[in-house]
């Protein structure tokens, strides 16, 4: 019940002011994002490489409606890219980019967000890394999986994310999994009309299994991203039975989560790369993933009563 309400306040202008500024809010943030600047997410991605965890970095931004800011927020990225290869560790860190923090949702906003993306991912592969395309609402699926193939002509390492509560997204997999694409499963963290998206867990839950069969018997890359236990169990089952090894596909995490979790699959010999946040944009994030689980709200509320 309260998911739809959290997410309905992550695109509310007063709420986000509310919560923002109150300085009893950071240490639940702390929780979920590495911190507010470039060096807080160096830290956190030295800590995660010593523990034999891979990463991908976000640079918190999204939804901007000023184009300056979209320039900002991919030179913002080049900046990261730069700081990855100084340090020796792009190989192992990777770049997870939201189009709509490149300008999506500008008037032009397709060609916008592709002009600016396109250079972070020709850096990033200059620097031996590479960029996942995250996954937004369900009207930015179609230009940002179009982005998604036009960067894979130059560059075919690039990623995508397909969430399996579209109904959509059983096709989507199909023909990624055929192009050989590395595609990150997800289950979806934005709040979708009953035209477009599956409402129930369970039925969100199957199309998830139905999609990674796709993607593990496939020509490409799967990433499988979720915390919950029983897919993972699934996602091993269905990559031994596609005869994949171990290092033909990647379990993904975000970071603060089920920390125990990454590093137990990472002992057994699994791929496991933890997304990691940083920056001053965290609001919308942080509100998705209070939303996924009532008892964030709980920790959320109890830190803001015990003060
Ligand atoms: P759930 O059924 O929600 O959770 C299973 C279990 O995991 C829970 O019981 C709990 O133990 C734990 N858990 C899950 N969420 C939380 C949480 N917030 N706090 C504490 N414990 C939790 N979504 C998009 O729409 N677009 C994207 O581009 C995208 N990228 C992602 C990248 C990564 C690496 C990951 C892991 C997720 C991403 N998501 C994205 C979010 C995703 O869609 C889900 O909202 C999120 O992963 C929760 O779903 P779940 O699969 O973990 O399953």
């Amino acid at each position: 019940m309260l998911g739809p309400v959290l997410l309905a306040a992550a695109g509310s202008e007063r709420v986000r002011r509310l919560v923002s500024s109150t300085p009893l809010t950071r240490p639940v943030v702390d929780r979920f994002v590495a911190g507010e600047e470039l060096p807080d997410a160096l830290d956190a991605t030295r800590t995660l490489l010593s523990q034999e965890l891979t990463v991908t970095l976000d640079r918190l931004g999204e939804s901007v409606t000023d184009p300056l800011q979209a320039i900002r927020n991919r030179d913002g990225y080049l900046e990261l890219v730069d700081e990855l290869a100084a340090a020796g560790v792009a190989e192992r860190a990777e770049l997870s980019v939201k189009l709509s923090a490149f300008g999506q949702a500008l008037p032009d906003g397709h060609d916008i967000a592709h002009r600016n993306v396109a250079r972070v991912v020709a850096a990033a592969a200059a620097a031996g890394t590479a960029v996942t395309l995250d996954m937004e609402d369900h009207t930015t699926v179609d230009s940002t999986l179009a982005v998604h193939e036009a960067l894979r002509a130059e560059h075919p390492e690039t990623g995508a994310v397909l969430q399996s509560y579209l109904f959509r997204t059983e096709d989507d997999a199909r023909r990624l999994a055929a192009t050989g694409a590395r595609v990150r499963l997800v289950k979806g963290a934005y709040r979708e009309p009953p035209e477009v998206a599956f409402q129930r867990k369970a039925e969100v839950d199957l199309a998830y299994v139905r999609c990674l069969r796709l993607l593990m018997t496939g020509e490409g890359y799967p990433m499988v991203a979720t915390h919950d236990p029983r897919l993972v169990a699934v996602a091993e089952e269905l990559a031994k039975r596609a005869g994949r090894a171990l290092d033909a596909y990647e379990f993904q995490m975000l970071y603060g989560i089920r920390d125990a979790e990454q590093r137990r699959l990472a002992a057994q010999g699994h791929r496991v790369r933890v997304y990691v946040p940083y920056g001053t944009d965290w609001y919308g994030y942080f509100m998705r993933r209070l939303a996924e689980r009532p008892a964030n709200l709980a920790f959320f509320a109890r830190s803001l009563a015990t003060r």
